[in-house]
């Protein structure tokens, strides 16, 4: 008998599992695949190290907002994390910009050089932002349930209450008037979903505002982040067992009492802690009709995040030995400032407009490559249902057409990466493509969806988020599913926060 059973080792799940661990709680993990993190794993291919999602975290510096919760896990120093010197480098129609990363004084001058008639509106964004951001932090850590906070939440939230129901469209017009500006402050959408005019505003906000702060990558890869979780679970008693899939939950008078696994195999648990997608848990973990009816309509009209294309590229030597740009991680590049019009393009898939990013992961960690080669990645937001019209093929193992269509895809984005980084194409040694059938497939996340439900302003609020607690007693999220949000650091912090609340400490 365990004290808790997690369905699923994404950070979500295996935060929280250390979280408990830590806490004397005896905690098991079972992962389908055969590595842990879900989408935060590394992947080896001829001598170069991929990570399958991460580009660039926040806020994870000693000391800082979102290494508090590493530490509370208890892997704050299992980690070097590489600071970037550019949060992100945006490439708009006819603006180049990079936003620096570790000083909120350093963005804001960086901004007022190139809008200088916003110098004003500026000044108050980040004045309001802060507050906004510090709110929200508080409202991350505080040990008072949500039920208590409630009735006093505009008193003890004022900076953020007024605006909580508030997309990043509307924040950003009430400060500013430039549409180059306002798309430059949050020109890397995709990181969050959806565009500023849907977008609520935590992820408009916080988020981003941390990535200011300092933005980071996690040396050696991925993987070491996750597995550093794993270690404290493991050294803390607690059991990581890859390979097991989750087949139901097990449900007695109406309490979640445990899981039965796909080879048969029973575990009894006083929590159950689902870090699998909302709708793999409800509906084919449990099964609609032990689900209140309430809650299933209301499942039924929530909206799924996009999903991401993504090219994984290693690099020879001569590749390196010619790269001009040593000092670049992130690069978006743009074909527009209207957002929205960039939203749709990603939507519909057309790879040829929709906005992308080059992710140069050698140029702050060495070690993901051999001698001087080079690991890169370019990836773009993509509507999952283009890709359903492959998918029945794809699931009965006919891809030709897929692979035809993912390969067009893939070359189609080296071409227009090679605008930015000559000659590419030149020096491939890998090249790994992923769709967002890939990710379906790897994380059993509906859609492929990298951020759970979508964060718009009607189901992305502390006011409105699918809870962490469910209808079923003893059974929980931690996921990109539930509160806060999707992104590695927010499902930190969604695992963070149910340690504490099932363990009281
Ligand atoms: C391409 C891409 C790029 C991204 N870039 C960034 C970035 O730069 N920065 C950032 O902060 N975030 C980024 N994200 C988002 C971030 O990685 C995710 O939001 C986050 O990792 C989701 O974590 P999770 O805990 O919800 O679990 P997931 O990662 O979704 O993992 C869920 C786990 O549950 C397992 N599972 C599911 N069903 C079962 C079952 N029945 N039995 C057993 N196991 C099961 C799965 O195999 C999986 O391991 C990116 C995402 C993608 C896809």
């Amino acid at each position: 008998m365990y004290d808790a059973i997690i369905i699923g080792s994404g950070l979500g799940g295996i935060s929280c599992g250390a979280y408990l661990a830590k806490n004397r709680w005896r905690v098991l993990v079972l992962e389908k695949h055969s590595l842990p993190g879900g989408y935060a794993t590394s992947f080896k291919r001829g001598g170069f190290t991929f990570d399958a999602a991460l580009h660039v975290i926040n806020g994870v510096g000693k000391g800082q907002n979102i290494y508090k919760f590493l530490e509370w896990c208890g892997v704050g120093d299992q980690v070097e994390f590489l600071k970037l010197q550019y949060f992100v480098r945006f490439i708009f129609p006819d603006l180049d910009i990079r936003l620096p990363s570790g000083d909120l004084g350093e963005v804001r001058s960086v901004l007022e050089k190139s809008f200088p008639q916003e110098k004003k509106g500026i000044s108050e964004l980040f004045k309001e932002a802060e507050i906004i951001y510090n709110d929200i932090f508080r409202f991350f850590i505080s040990k008072t349930p949500f039920w208590l906070q409630l009735p006093f939440f505009p008193l003890l939230y004022r900076g953020l209450f007024p605006v909580i129901n508030k997309t990043g469209a509307q924040f950003f017009n009430k400060h500013l008037n430039d549409e180059k500006l306002k798309a430059t402050l949050i020109g890397n959408w995709g990181f969050y979903g959806l565009p500023p005019s849907r977008l609520n505003i935590i992820c408009s906000v916080f988020p981003n505002l941390d990535f200011f702060k300092g933005a980071y990558y996690p040396k050696g890869g991925n993987q070491v982040m996750t597995n550093s979780f794993v270690n404290v679970i493991k050294e803390n008693n607690g059991e990581v067992v890859l390979n097991s899939e989750v087949s139901s939950i097990v449900i007695e008078n109406g309490r979640a009492v445990g899981v039965v696994t796909r080879k048969g195999e029973k575990f009894l648990g006083s929590k159950i802690i689902s870090n699998a997608c909302a709708e793999e848990t409800f509906i084919n973990l449990i099964g609609k009709e032990k689900l209140p009816e309430r809650f299933l309509k209301r499942m039924d009209k929530m909206e799924r995040s996009i999903s991401l294309f993504c090219v994984y590229l290693g690099l020879n030597e001569e590749f390196t030995t010619k790269l001009e740009n040593r000092e670049d991680h992130a690069v978006f590049a743009l074909n527009t400032y209207n957002l929205d019009e960039d939203y749709r393009w990603s939507m519909n898939c057309e790879a040829d407009k929709a906005g992308f990013v080059v992710t140069l992961y050698s140029n702050i960690d060495d070690t993901l490559a051999k001698g001087n080669k080079f690991v890169m990645g370019i990836a773009q937001v993509q509507g999952f249902d283009y890709w359903r019209n492959y998918e029945n093929d794809y699931l009965k193992g006919n891809k030709e057409e897929y692979n035809k269509e993912k390969e067009r895809m893939a070359m189609l984005l080296i071409e227009r990466a090679e605008k930015i980084i000559p000659a590419i194409s030149k020096h491939i040694e890998v090249l790994e493509v992923a769709t967002p059938l890939t990710l379906k497939r790897y994380t059993g996340n509906t859609d492929g969806a990298p951020y759970g439900w979508a964060n718009t302003v009607d189901q992305g609020s502390p006011l409105n988020r699918m809870s962490q607690k469910t209808p079923i007693k003893n059974l929980y999220l931690s996921s990109a599913w539930t509160f806060p949000c999707g992104g590695q650091t927010p499902v930190i912090i969604s695992g963070y926060r149910l340690g504490r609340k099932l363990s009281g400490r």
